[in-house]
């Protein structure tokens, strides 16, 4: 049986160590910081990463720290309301569409594989892996430990899910040209609140020329306040900022874009000033990578393509990665061949991805009423964006991500002009 080290526990760490435990695999994970916290914001958890939490026997308590999606709106920048979609279960599919707070995530994946490993012998804290060195019967991992202490181990084989600035991937690829800001940076914040609409809803908001804006609840009545813990990303140009997750931000930059957005239902601005925090993170291209795999050496998760944090794809598609991985260990004798074959398999669509998520993927309709009304209100959105045209733009993106929407190959159509006649369909 090969001794699998798996490098970092974000949710791409823990979930492919928890696939391979499913394969009668117990791998050791080595994780930087010393002691896990549930960081981070909200996460939009496609349909088809549902289906993967529910393959690893955890939908129910999933489930009890997520939110269902139901309604997904879109409005200009003057509130006024573009299209509208139903999601997961409620358009048909036959996986739930959930929102989530991305450590709340972390931390169930991380607490189901002490309890299934028995403890925490195998998962190595405060551990940061600097290099790896390989030869024909395995590889040595150079690690340094928050102490000060510097370490060797060895294992038969590696996957290195360390993150966006992945130590590995620059070691394996160490002539890539340095990525680059795309000018944008994202305003991450939670703000505990009265659930608006039914607290099921996404909104996107904005004319995406000057900023464009996505809210959503990730938790009802979050750590027992009776109130909705609600998320919001803010996209907005500015000078550069570090790529990092944990970088503090100030609202006083973003509220004044939002002036003329009037939703009957919630103050949006008032959202952002009652945020309990404000992260930014800026938009960095890493350009796609020609190969995952030096020898018993292999990428996963960000580590293996970063990419805009935009819908969720990021944590779902590092879902797939991990079902792969551990499929093609269960089938291969040796490590480099199975890390081959789950590169051949995962590498392509996800560059794919990679790529389209550097446009706008469907919030590009916010664009095209922006454009096409000269930032002005319209009368009648029919005239300004047919729904035909909006709902083929929908379900290329769906296509593109692996949920074809249900019922459109047979030529009907699933999104709505507005959530009064979504809910009616639905
Ligand atoms: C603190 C944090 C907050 C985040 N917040 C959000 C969010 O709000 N919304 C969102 O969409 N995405 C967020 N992400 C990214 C999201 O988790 C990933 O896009 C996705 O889940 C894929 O996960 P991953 O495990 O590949 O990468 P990550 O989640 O980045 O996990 C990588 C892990 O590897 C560890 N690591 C890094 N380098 C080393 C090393 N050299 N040796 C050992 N361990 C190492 C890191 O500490 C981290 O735990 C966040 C990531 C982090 C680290």
């Amino acid at each position: 049986m090969t001794d699998i080290a798996i490098i970092g526990a974000g949710p791409g760490g823990l979930v492919t160590a928890l696939r391979l435990l499913q394969q009668g695999v117990t791998p050791t994970i080595y994780e930087s910081v010393a002691e896990l916290k549930p960081l981070g914001v909200g996460v939009d958890i496609k349909v088809y990463g549902t289906k993967e939490i529910e393959e690893l026997g955890l939908l129910e308590e999933f489930r009890e720290i997520s939110v269902d999606a139901v309604d997904s709106i879109f409005f200009n920048h003057y509130g006024q309301e573009i299209y509208a979609e139903k999601c997961g279960v409620h358009m048909g599919y036959l996986h739930e569409q959930r929102f989530v707070h991305r450590g709340y995530l972390q931390m169930l994946f991380y607490d189901t594989l002490v309890e299934r490993m028995g403890g925490t012998e195998r998962i190595v804290l405060g551990a940061r892996v600097v290099k790896y060195e390989q030869d024909a019967e395995g590889v040595t991992l150079h690690l340094e430990h928050r102490d000060g202490r510097t370490e060797t181990v060895r294992h038969d084989a590696v996957i290195a899910a360390d993150g966006i600035k992945s130590a590995i991937r620059q070691q394996m690829h160490p002539t890539l040209s340095d990525p680059h800001y795309s000018g944008i940076t994202m305003y991450r914040g939670t703000t505990l609140r009265e659930p608006f609409r039914d607290g099921h809803t996404i909104l996107h908001i904005g004319d995406p020329r000057v900023s464009s804006m996505i809210i959503y609840p990730i938790a009802h009545d979050f750590e027992g306040s009776g109130l909705d813990l609600i998320n919001w990303v803010v996209e907005y140009e500015r000078d550069e900022t570090v790529e990092d997750w944990n970088q503090i931000g100030s609202v006083d930059d973003i509220v004044p874009l939002y002036d003329t957005v009037k939703l009957p239902f919630l103050d949006v601005q008032a959202l952002m000033r009652d945020a309990r925090e404000v992260y930014l993170f800026p938009l960095i291209r890493h350009e796609p990578l020609e190969n995952w795999v030096d020898g018993r050496v292999v990428l996963l998760g960000d580590a293996a393509h970063a990419m805009f944090p935009r819908g969720g794809n990021g944590v779902c598609q590092a879902f797939l990665d991990a079902r792969v991985i551990a499929e093609k260990l269960g089938e291969h004798d040796d490590p480099h061949e199975a890390f081959v074959a789950y590169d051949a398999a995962r590498r392509e669509p996800v560059n794919r991805i990679v790529m389209s998520m550097r446009g706008e993927g469907y919030e590009v309709i916010r664009r095209m009423v922006a454009e096409r009304t000269n930032g002005k209100p319209f009368d009648d959105i029919e005239e300004v964006l047919p729904l035909a045209e909006a709902d083929e733009i929908f379900s290329g993106y769906h296509r593109l991500v692996g949920q074809p929407r249900p019922g459109f190959e047979a030529g009907e159509a699933t999104g709505f002009r507005t959530w009064d006649e979504a809910s009616a369909r639905a």
